[in-house]
């Protein structure tokens, strides 16, 4: 049903709600309130003591506008049990001639201790005698755009839910009955009525931290929609072919043979469950889950070595140019026989023609930013994708290496057989743990996932240190001691500037300074705005040990591996996420040396500040860290800009509805067996929620 159908919304005011993304009546019955107001009830003047938000209404004692730089237009009030004053900063002369003594008032707002006995700033009010009938239920009060007034969104909301009422929709109730009746849970047709229109005598406290039976009934619906459409995308990539590409023991063993280590128990375990995916014609989509240091870049190689051996490609994607130089050096040590190419944005002109030819023809093993999915790379035979460290990458990236994918792997003459039109690479997504189990488990629903939850032996316990920035001796001292013994440090520095101009010129700062502390030590620097040969120089010079301290930005965040640092040392360490934190001190404590960490900080530090620099100093433990960073800044903040579009929830919070994510996903096993048609139904009904959200 159209918008303009509705009394009080016309032509412009249809499409400004377009533009907010409610295209017709339906989404406005999804459009929920994100509070309420009561004003069912006046509350007297005496027994506000207490409240938040109240409504009060007596009769005007004088109203006058204070003198200064800023008048405020004061109005006292009595109800005849007390005294209050409404305050205004911002008012027309107009308005205070209305507010004559003795004129009744009735005002709404968030009530506070004043200088002189209970207040209310700007509250919301009507003058005169004759004041409009108390409101029947609570007062929905709904996320609006500029232009589209609360009382309009109120209005139009009503409307709908009065049709909603006469059937006018027809929503079909898709959950099972018998599981609403023993959940004690409304229907959705009675849940969307209540949440629009609680009654007066609703419970507001679990209205307000959304945990009513009809917010949970809806949520709960949400939620299965999730799971439900992951498993449809999960399903439907599973029924596309792949190439099979069983392991060659022999050959398994030709790579274990040359690493320097063993691999352990986790490591070997989930190699184990890659080659078994990759043993199948249908593709793989794993993910592998393992904390900074775990050693999956190791498990990426066991992986590729699956396509290799058949005479296939594999393609590795990093987030940075500094990491995939990285792999590209391990992974050519670790295939001597084979092709390895790499390709970013920095390859130009005829190199990249000149790789593209490769990629098409000889290559093996292909590593690269998302360079490597543009769409005139052609690939010879791409049997494997792996994307390391998926968390850095943003929303676009992976949706253009999902369509990738959907690519027949055998286009580059034009003749693929007719079989293998259908056939997609394996995938391999790799991650540190920037988010816990309970959330990947909601995020990631559509993958298999395997975790590598142990380290490699001999691994020290990085050893972390709090210290002021005012300490800056003592830690110079520690930075020496570490050179005296042949061992490097990296210096981190964390200005939080959008303009990578700006953190450049922070860093070259510090080098300056550093290269004053330490006229004998090699002092190397490392940013963004470097070009990529010198930046890769660079790194070279410090993985030969040629530089002894090595200023960067968090450029160095992710994937670098330089086994003999043993200090990090992170500058205001208090401005950076946990996450990060994490990341970073894992670029120190990678060989079997004992390793340190000093986090420096500015004092005072903020609360949270003072939690996160505490965690890091607890513990090493990635999954731990998660954790209280989720509890620090809540799922939304975690997933945030890097993550967001894995999970859209409107109603739902992963954190606080634990439990009804696992009802859900119990129900959504039970329905997909029992009942695949209302799977479709319900699908249907929150994608459409869900692409109208995207377009907010
Ligand atoms: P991640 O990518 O998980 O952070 P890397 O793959 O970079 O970790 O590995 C970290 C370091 O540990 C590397 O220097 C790697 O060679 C080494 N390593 C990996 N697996 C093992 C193992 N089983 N035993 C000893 N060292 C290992
Ligand atoms: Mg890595």
């Amino acid at each position: 049903m159209e918008l303009i159908e509705l009394k009080g919304i016309g032509k412009t005011t249809a499409v400004k709600l377009n533009d907010f993304g409610l295209t017709d009546v339906m989404d406005l019955l999804f459009h929920l309130p994100l509070r309420y107001e009561d004003r069912t009830r006046i509350t007297s003047i005496e027994d506000l003591v207490g409240f938040s938000y109240a409504q009060v209404e007596g009769e005007i004692t004088k109203s006058y506008v204070t003198q200064g730089a800023r008048p405020i237009l004061v109005c006292e009030i009595d109800d005849g049990t007390a005294f209050m004053q409404l305050k205004f900063f911002n008012f027309y002369y107009s308005q205070k001639i209305k507010m004559k003594a003795g004129m009744r008032i009735r005002a709404y707002g968030e009530v506070k201790h004043g200088m002189y006995g209970m207040e209310i700033i700007h509250p919301e009010f009507s003058l005169g005698e004759k004041q409009p009938a108390l409101a029947k239920a609570l007062t929905p009060v709904y996320p609006k755009s500029e232009g589209i007034s609360q009382k309009l969104l109120q209005k139009a909301a009503a409307q709908a839910i009065d049709l909603l009422k006469t059937g006018t929709f027809g929503l079909k109730e898709l959950l099972p009955q018998s599981w609403l009746q023993e959940n004690l849970m409304p229907t959705l047709e009675e849940a969307l009525a209540f949440v629009h229109r609680p009654p007066s005598d609703a419970d507001v406290m679990l209205l307000l931290n959304h945990t009513h039976p009809a917010q949970q009934r809806l949520k709960i619906e949400e939620i299965l929609a999730h799971f439900l459409a992951m498993h449809q995308a999960r399903t439907a990539v599973q029924q596309l072919g792949a190439n099979a590409v069983p392991i060659d023991p022999e050959v398994k063993q030709q790579l274990l043979d040359l690493l320097p280590f063993e691999l352990t128990g986790a490591q070997a375990r989930v190699v184990n469950e890659i080659h078994q995916d990759m043993a199948l014609n249908h593709p793989m989509q794993r993910l592998v889950q393992g904390d900074v240091g775990s050693g999956k870049t190791v498990v990426a190689a066991l992986a590729m070595q699956g396509a290799l051996t058949h005479g296939k490609q594999a393609a590795m994607m990093a987030p940075t140019e500094i990491l995939a130089e990285q792999h590209l050096i391990t992974l050519k040590g670790y295939f001597p026989d084979h092709t390895v190419v790499f390709l970013s944005g920095k390859i130009k002109g005829k190199t990249r023609q000149e790789t593209l030819e490769k990629i098409a023809s000889t290559a093996d093993v292909i590593i690269g930013t998302h360079a490597l999915f543009q769409a005139d790379v052609i690939y010879r035979d791409l049997a494997l994708v792996i994307i390391d460290e998926q968390h850095r990458f943003g929303v676009h990236q992976r949706l253009m290496l999902k369509q990738k994918g959907q690519i027949s792997p055998k286009t580059v003459d034009g003749t693929s057989e007719e079989n293998d039109a259908d056939l997609v690479p394996h995938s391999l997504i790799m991650t540190a743990t920037p988010i816990p189990r309970t959330l990947a488990q909601i995020a990631y629903a559509n993958l298999d996932v395997s975790v590598i939850d142990e380290l490699p032996p001999n691994r020290k316990v990085i050893n972390t240190v709090l210290l002021d920035n005012q300490k800056m001796p003592q830690l110079a001292e520690r930075i020496r001691q570490a050179c005296d013994k042949g061992e490097q440090a990296y210096w981190v520095c964390t200005l939080i500037e959008e303009s990578e101009h700006m953190r450049a010129k922070a860093a070259q700062d510090t080098f300056d300074e550093l290269k004053d502390w330490f006229p004998d030590l090699e002092v190397g620097l490392i940013h963004g705005r470097l070009k990529s040969d010198d930046k890769q120089a660079v790194m070279d010079r410090f993985k030969a040990g040629k530089i002894q301290v090595l200023v960067a930005t968090t450029v160095i965040e992710v994937g670098v591996d330089v086994a003999n640092a043993s200090l990090m040392v992170i500058e205001n360490a208090e401005r950076l996420g946990l996450s990060q934190l994490h990341q970073l001190r894992g670029r120190v404590g990678r060989g079997n040396r004992q390793s340190h960490c000093v986090l420096m900080y500015q004092a005072p530090l903020s609360e949270h500040a003072q939690v996160r620099l505490q965690t890091m100093r607890e513990t090493n433990d990635g999954f731990k860290i998660a954790q209280q960073d989720l509890k620090l800044r809540g799922p939304g903040e975690i997933l945030g800009t890097r993550q967001k579009g894995s999970m859209e929830f409107r109603f739902s919070n992963p954190e606080q509805d634990a439990e009804l994510f696992k009802q859900a996903k119990a129900m959504a096993v039970e329905l997909m067996a029992k009942n695949p048609e209302i799977c479709e139904q319900i699908i249907q009904r929150w994608q459409r929620q869900a692409q109208e959200l995207a377009k907010v």
